[in-house]
């Protein structure tokens, strides 16, 4: 181990910061964070550092830099164009025993500045002993990513509940089974929603009974099939599933990324295929729920735009299992992104319309006249079927049968392919896609010759 990594309490310790430029301001906010009382020595100080010192957040000291400024600090940080100066502000602070840093030169340093993760009160430091700090910051992007923006607020109720646990379990392995449980389960799925009183509430029914388990449904979207387009949210909850029920729109891609133990349970709707019933999907949620399982509904797009995600959070309401929504870039958003149909434009269009081309049995669009608007863009969801009848409606209430239209067929994927025509050949043009095909109608489509840009659709 080159170097050994501690945690060190700096508030209102003295430290010296030389150089007032742009590299001493940056170790000079995180300090700052960190509550030090920041002294600086530079012959100029920065336009922020010169506000900082006129609010009083740091002491400009002096201008020139004398050993004697080394007495009574806690930490020393060489941050000037001088590399003399820098080794020589280094070696007096070595023969004093204190900690230096000289910015970006590993040889003249008894300390270096990790990478950090802050969700404090938990803060993660990644260094790589100051060999590859590109390596470094990279892992704690990989880091930030993975770790939800509530586990600060966790780790905080967790402290206050820290003495009941030790006195309520005499083990340290029935402790570790206590937080273990909580910060995988509806614990953290609350704090993570905001229901902190719920949280707590939780946390005190495992006190009472470890061996409960709360299970709960989360219900995320998970795009338009491209797995980049997954959420952060989305990805850190199937990391922490122990069921994932999926439909048959979200790719394998997504699917992977799940949590390797969960057991994955296709629930996928097709037309014309012997699926699971809406019926039997909602109770399959509720009796897993039950079962103290963390169930993640994985639900193409949004899930709560055409997906019938409404009613699993009624079922789930109604059975009085907690349950959180994530949502997903909608196929609407997702696939005109990556053909190049901006779904409104001040030229062309001032309001955007997203519609189902499959009803229920006796539910029927009426509203024609309204979709006719020239101004609008329509969007239509599970439309190729309809294709017939929406063109022969719109053209029968005034939309113009030369309106382009876009077919867009797996839209975002790999194999996503666009289809440009008119309102008048809308139905021959749905024949030649594959599914799942988006529809839009609208002006904005002519906008696909410019603005194509993914895999060259043109
Ligand atoms: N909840 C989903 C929609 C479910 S309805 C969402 O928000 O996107 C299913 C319909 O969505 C499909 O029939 C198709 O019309 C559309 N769809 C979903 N993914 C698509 C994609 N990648 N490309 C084109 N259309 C898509």
């Amino acid at each position: 181990m080159d170097y050994f990594p501690i945690f060190t309490n700096l508030k209102h310790k003295p430290v010296l910061v030389v150089g007032g430029g742009h590299v001493a301001m940056r170790k000079i906010e995180l300090l700052n964070k960190a509550g030090a009382h920041i002294q600086i020595v530079a012959l100029h100080l920065c336009e922020k550092l010169a506000n900082m010192a006129k609010k009083n957040h740091i002491k400009w000291l002096a201008k020139i830099y004398h050993a004697k400024q080394l007495e009574k600090v806690f930490l020393v940080i060489a941050a000037t164009n001088n590399s003399e100066l820098n080794s020589q502000i280094y070696q007096d602070a070595t023969n004093r025993y204190l900690l230096a840093n000289v910015v970006d030169d590993k040889s003249h340093c008894s300390f270096i500045f990790p990478s950090i993760v802050d969700r404090s009160p938990v803060i993660i430091a990644i260094s790589s002993s100051g060999s590859a700090p590109v390596l470094a910051r990279f892992l704690r992007e990989k880091i930030e990513v993975l770790l939800p923006s509530h586990i600060g607020k966790m780790a905080k109720i967790s402290d206050q509940w820290r003495k009941k646990v030790k006195e309520r379990f005499c083990t340290s392995s029935d402790r570790r089974y206590f937080w273990e449980k909580a910060f995988n389960g509806l614990f953290s799925s609350q704090v993570a929603s905001g229901d902190l009183d719920g949280a707590k509430r939780t946390l005190d029914y495992q006190l009472n009974d470890i061996n409960s388990s709360l299970g709960e449904i989360i219900l995320v979207g998970a795009g338009p099939g491209n797995s980049d387009l997954l959420t952060l949210r989305g990805l850190q909850v199937m990391q922490l599933a122990d069921v994932l029920l999926y439909d048959y729109l979200v790719s394998d891609e997504i699917l992977n990324l799940g949590r390797r133990e969960a057991d994955r349970i296709c629930v996928g709707k097709r037309a014309n295929d012997h699926s699971v019933t809406q019926k039997e999907i909602n109770h399959m949620l509720i009796t897993l729920a039950r079962q103290g399982k963390r169930v993640v509904r994985l639900k193409g797009g949004d899930p709560l735009i055409f997906g019938r995600g409404g009613e699993e959070l009624q079922a789930a309401a109604e059975a009085g299992i907690p349950f959180q929504v994530v949502p997903g870039i909608t196929a609407a958003v997702g696939a005109t992104a990556y053909a190049g149909i901006p779904l409104t434009h001040r030229d062309y269009a001032q309001s955007v319309l997203f519609m189902t081309g499959y009803c229920r049995a006796n539910c029927t669009v009426t509203d024609w006249p309204i979709l006719a608007r020239t101004d609008q863009t329509i969007v239509i969801y599970m439309g190729s079927i309809a294709a017939d009848d929406i063109t022969a409606q719109l053209i029968k209430y005034g939309r113009d049968p030369t309106t382009p239209v876009a077919v867009i067929s797996r839209g975002t994927r790999q194999d996503q392919k666009v289809f440009i025509g008119t309102l008048e050949t809308l139905p021959a043009l749905v024949h030649h896609a594959s599914t799942p095909t988006l529809l839009i109608i609208g002006l904005v489509v002519n906008l696909h010759y410019n603005l194509a840009w993914y895999q060259n659709t043109n």
